[in-house]
Parts: C-alpha cells; sequence; structure tokens
C-alpha cells in the first residue's frame, strides 16, 4: 500500500494522445465495444465487452465461492424510502436519480405533447415516483437484512450485482452514468468485518495481478457534498475507511478505482437498527468491484483484439 504502481507489466504509454489522434472513448466506439447513444457516460456494450464482463464476473464468484455468502440480486431501482433513510442525499445529493413519471390528467396529457411539438419543457406534471435509482448496489440490502432481526453470531455475507446510477457525465469512458457493481456485503462484530475488508484487499490485489495489470492499492473517500463534505471526507481519509485498487487506464497521473473496499463502521447498523447476536450496533464493510472499470482496464492495457490478449490472461478469463 504504498501508493506506487508495483506491479512491472509492459503497456503502452497512457499520456493523452495529441487532439488529433483517436481518444480511448473514440477507439472503443471505432472497435464497436462501447455503442453511442449521444449522452456522456450512458453506452450500449458490444457482445465482445460483455463476454470480458461475464467472464470476470466468473472469476469474482471463484474468489468467493468458500466464502458461503447468500446471492440476492435487486433491480437497478430501489424504494424511495428506504433511499431517503439511508442518508445519501446528504452526502452526494449531486449524483442521486429520481424516477419521475406522468402524473396529471387528459388537459394534462395535451399540455404535455403540446410542449414536446413546441420544443418546450414538458416535464411539468412529472412527479416522484417511489422509485430512485439504485447507487450503489448494497443500498437496497440493508434493511432486509434488518427486518431479520439479529445477525447470527458468526454475521453474515451477501453477494451483490446492480446496474448503478451515478450523475456524473464525463468523456472518461471509466466514469459512466449507468455501470455495473458487483459487491460483497459484510455484517457482523468490528473484527469479522475489519477481517473480510483486511482479506479482500488480499485477494482483489492477487487478482488484479492473475491479470496483468499495474496497480496501486491507497486510502481514499467518497466524493462528499459541499464544505461540510470535505469534512467528512478528511475524516473518512484519516480514519482509513475506504481504500481503493486503482489501475491507470486513462492515465498515469490519474488511475482508475477500479475495486473499493469500504468500512462503514455503525453506519447503516444505526441507520437500519441492524444489530449483532448480542444486542450490539452492527458494523458493515463491502468490496465493490467496477466492472465496466476493470474490463476498460483490460482493454487498455492489453488491446481492443481480445484473442491477443496475454495466454495467461486468457486462460485465467475463459480457461
Ligand atoms: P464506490 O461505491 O464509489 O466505492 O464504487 C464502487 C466501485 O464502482 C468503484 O470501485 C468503481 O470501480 C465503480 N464505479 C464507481 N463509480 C463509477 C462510474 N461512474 N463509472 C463506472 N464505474 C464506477
Ligand atoms: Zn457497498
Amino acid at each position: 500500500m504504498d501508493g506506487t504502481f508495483s506491479h512491472d507489466v509492459a503497456f503502452e504509454d497512457l499520456d493523452e494522445p495529441p487532439a488529433s489522434t483517436p481518444t480511448f472513448l473514440d477507439r472503443l466506439f471505432d472497435q464497436g465495444l462501447l455503442v453511442r447513444t449521444g449522452v456522456d457516460g450512458l453506452y450500449g456494450r458490444s457482445g465482445a465487452f460483455e463476454s470480458v464482463v461475464d467472464a470476470v464476473d466468473r472469476m469474482i464468484s471463484g474468489i468467493g465461492a468458500g466464502d458461503g455468502a447468500e446471492v440476492m440480486r435487486f433491480p437497478p431501482g430501489m424504494s424511495r424510502a428506504v433511499f431517503e433513510r439511508s442518508g445519501y442525499l446528504k452526502s452526494f445529493p449531486n449524483l442521486a436519480g429520481t424516477v419521475h413519471s406522468f402524473c396529471g390528467h387528459e388537459a394534462d396529457h395535451a399540455g404535455l405533447l403540446a410542449c414536446l411539438d413546441a420544443g418546450e419543457d414538458w416535464t411539468g406534471d412529472q412527479a416522484a415516483t417511489d422509485i430512485v435509482l439504485t447507487p450503489a448496489a448494497c443500498y437496497p440490502l440493508y434493511p432486509l437484512a434488518a427486518e431479520r432481526g439479529a445477525l447470527p453470531a458468526e454475521g453474515r455475507l451477501f453477494d451483490l450485482q446492480s446496474y448503478c446510477f451515478r450523475r456524473e457525465p464525463s468523456l472518461e469512458p471509466t466514469r459512466m452514468q449507468m455501470f455495473r457493481m458487483r459487491e460483497y456485503v459484510r455484517m457482523g462484530s468490528p473484527e469479522q468485518v475489519l477481517a473480510f475488508r483486511e482479506s479482500w484487499l488480499a485477494r482483489g490485489e492477487a487478482m488484479i495481478r492473475d491479470l496483468r495489470l499495474p496497480l496501486a492499492i491507497d486510502v481514499a473517500n467518497d466524493p462528499f457534498f459541499g464544505r461540510a463534505g470535505r469534512m467528512l471526507a478528511n475524516n473518512q481519509r484519516a480514519q482509513g475507511l475506504k481504500f481503493e485498487l486503482n489501475v491507470p487506464v486513462n492515465s498515469l497521473d490519474k488511475p482508475t478505482a477500479c475495486l473499493s473496499f469500504n468500512y462503514h463502521q455503525d453506519h447503516f447498523g444505526t441507520t437500519w437498527e441492524l444489530r449483532q447476536a448480542d444486542g450490539a450496533v452492527a458494523h458493515t464493510a463491502c468490496v465493490g468491484f467496477g466492472m465496466e472499470r476493470i474490463t476498460l482496464a483490460l482493454l487498455r492495457h492489453h488491446g481492443l483484439d481480445l484473442t491477443a490478449w496475454p495466454e495467461s490472461v486468457r486462460a485465467r478469463l475463459w480457461g
């Protein structure tokens, strides 16, 4: 965890190319690996791209296979009531996506169509529904776990994957507005959840090394909003609550977080009244894998032609 790219792998120069040469994103579009939608950070994926996502997903499952995690899959939308209570809006109001729907009557409908025809704002009769877009795969889980009552003595472990939404449009292909996050989530005593995080720090590093990608693990912070947010970010760093496994993808200067290792302390335990077997508030931690980011890191370092990837990498993914 010394913050240097310690893995000795040859790869092409990652410095930004001159303006005339296509960017990494352009090359992904040109090869058809990602498909333009007209919105920055919102892309289609080709079969080849998805074959890598699927292989990485299987690889993660293989690494965690002996742990007995309970598998759960949620749709990419979650309960607005749960979202409101989770505290997300305190920390990241700018990233949240809410689902709104037409709630007017027939006359309002005519007005909507007239606005649409005139190229004017037609959204006046759209109202918030009881669904918001999931910002991280683990958000829907905590209240459901709490509903089951106190944790057993050994705690609990869940395996999640979901499309997530964050309103952060960007031309960097690694910063998408809709992307998939695979997670393992541990609930239990501080010792149990910290041991989980330690083990995944080692497993995550070994996994990315197996894929022959350069990496560095660093302490990190979430992008908390506003001035109060800066204090939260500083605290998070000072207490070592979040680590990220970074791989240079877009540039060497600003490597991309492909895996995150988060210790929430008793934040979700308190919020959702989740208890340990002895009645103490439960602690939680999660490891999150950015499925598109890992795929993009592989494409950046091993090339856009999957058949030309190093044999050891192909064997690890598809062997
Ligand atoms: P976080 O909850 O921010 O720690 O995110 C968990 C993982 O999701 C990160 O380690 C990234 O790999 C991935 N991720 C976060 N934001 C994005 C994004 N905008 N686009 C693609 N992947 C992302
Ligand atoms: Zn999580």
